[in-house]
């Protein structure tokens, strides 16, 4: 393990949601340094998810951290886990090992971002270096601007201003290795922050599909770079099938870098279409351009971004929201969706816009409580995406889908799983049932439902609801709501 030079000081770097060492540019400033390095993550006091993250993501933090840890380690350096007001314990580091500097990737959520000033204010005082970096976001969402210096509130004009400020800057490996402070600060035992579910372990299943951590965050990367981009345009819409990256809950945890992922998709061979690789930017900027919103409109998660919807008359159902939640809500594509989302903590994007726009359309529910259960149960929940996408379904955000345009949950799962292949791999009880009814078990005869062991309203929800009606319910409130505005 390298020692520390009495002729260097002592760096903090705090670690948030950038749980990696490649591409993390505050990490590399502190290496560059020449000094011993205190890696830190913190978490709030009282907290027993880690800070504003739902149980799913708290999952994914136990193993990212470890994962961390052991990279860390191997770099001749340590992970300190702590719990506490963040100025109170910097400031205890700094003054415990006698730190010069305190360096931070920057953060640009609301209560991120009201920390940090403090915490630099603070650190000032002390006479102590801090210094924030930028690298979480492809472009820092204070540079883009319209030309009358307004956020940009349509995702193409922010995407073409994205695309003329130039190439996002280049990707850089971990630094080789890290010295460690003379004496180790005293850390947190990981297991004692209760992170992993317990009775029951919902969990249970996360491990087939995920390793949190940088190194899972590559195999991803790699895997769809030589897999899934090639056809991407199309297959991203099958659910059925591996046809994205699958690096949102990497990204969203920092242990990825969008530059690193943009610049993947340079110099790819021939074989791959230029539409394909281009789709695939565009949405890892949809990821950029939710950020943008969050960054203008801090209430995003919470408030309509077009006031107008303050006067939509949602229809509050409880047991209607429990049916969508637990995946019985008797629709097949829904349903499976739903399901993905408990085992994997991961759904498909086509499916998160179905069963959204179900949510909020078919059912008449306010987006807000689809937007809660998604951040309580994804790995991949992301304040900024989750927030955006949920207004985006609804027709109250920005650049949103207009809310006349409501999914059919029937035709939906027919296109885009026209086989059955997502339905039977989720919603096992109806697997048996032909193509022609596995996304519309209700229009099956008697004889065809005992065929597959069927029993609609015992093995099987008949629908909670018939969309025909829905739809038009849901249309007569919009109407209302444009005549009343
Ligand atoms: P890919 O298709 O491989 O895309 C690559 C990356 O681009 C993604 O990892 C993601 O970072 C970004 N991206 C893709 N689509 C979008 C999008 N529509 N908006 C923002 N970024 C996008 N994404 C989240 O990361 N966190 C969320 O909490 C989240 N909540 C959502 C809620 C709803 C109701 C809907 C409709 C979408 C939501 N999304 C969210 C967006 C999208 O569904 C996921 O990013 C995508 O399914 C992740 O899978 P992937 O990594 O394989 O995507």
């Amino acid at each position: 393990m390298p020692i520390a030079s009495p002729h260097f000081s002592t760096k903090i770097v705090l670690f948030r949601r950038d749980l990696r060492l490649a591409d993390n540019r505050a990490l590399q400033a502190a290496a560059d340094s020449g000094g011993p390095v205190i890696c830190v993550y913190l978490r709030a006091p009282g907290d027993s998810l880690a800070g504003a993250l739902g149980p799913a993501q708290a999952w994914w933090l136990h193993h990212s951290l470890i994962a961390l840890g052991n990279d860390l380690r191997a770099r001749g350096n340590n992970l300190t886990l702590l719990t506490g007001d963040s100025l109170d314990e910097v400031r205890k580091l700094v003054f415990h090992h006698d730190a010069d500097s305190v360096y931070w990737n920057r953060r640009h959520d609301p209560d991120g971002m009201a920390e940090d000033t403090a915490l630099k204010a603070a650190l000032k005082e002390l006479g102590v270096t801090a210094r924030s970096f930028s690298g979480q976001l492809l472009h820092d969402p204070t540079r883009l601007r319209t030309q009358s210096g307004a956020p940009y509130k349509v995702y193409t004009p922010f995407w073409r201003a994205l695309e003329a400020n130039g190439e996002p800057h280049m990707p850089f490996d971990a630094p080789d290795s890290l010295m460690a402070p003379d004496q180790a600060p005293a850390t947190e035992d990981l297991d004692s922050w209760n992170l992993l579910p317990a009775k029951p372990d919902w969990a249970a299943r996360f491990g087939e599909l995920w390793t949190p951590g940088e190194n899972g965050a590559i195999e991803k990367l790699n895997h769809f770079i030589h897999g899934a981009l090639d056809g991407y345009k199309l297959g991203r819409d099958v659910p059925g099938r591996r046809t994205t990256s699958m690096l949102s809950p990497h990204l969203a945890m920092g242990e990825i870098a969008p530059h690193r992922i943009w610049h993947a998709t340079r110099n790819l061979p021939e074989t791959i279409e230029t539409d394909d690789f281009v789709h695939f930017r565009k949405e890892l900027v949809w990821r950029d351009f939710s950020w943008n919103l969050l960054f203008h409109h801090r209430d995003l998660p919470a408030a309509n971004l077009n006031r107008r919807f303050d006067a939509f008359p949602w229809s509050p159902d409880s047991r209607l929201l429990d049916c969508w939640k637990k995946g019985l809500t008797g629709y097949p594509i829904v349903d499976a969706g739903m399901r993905q989302l408990w085992q994997f903590g991961w759904m498909h994007n086509r499916v998160r816009m179905v069963a959204a726009s179900f949510l909020i359309k078919d059912l008449l529910i306010d987006w807000r409580e689809g937007e809660r259960w998604f951040r309580h149960t994804l790995v991949d929940a992301d304040p900024a995406s989750n927030a955006a996408s949920w207004q985006w379904v609804a027709g109250s955000g920005a650049d949103a889908s207009p809310f006349f345009r409501i999914f059919n949950p029937l035709l939906q799962g027919e296109k885009f799983d026209p086989r059955g292949d997502y339905i039977r791999q989720f919603v096992p009880e109806i697997a048996r049932l032909p193509d022609k009814f596995i996304h519309r078990p209700f229009e099956a005869s008697p004889s065809v439902l005992e065929n597959a062991g069927v029993v609609l309203g015992e093995t099987y929800p008949q629908p909670v609801i018939s969309h025909a009606w829905a739809r038009n319910r849901a249309l007569a409130a919009f109407k209302a709501l444009k005549e009343a505005s």
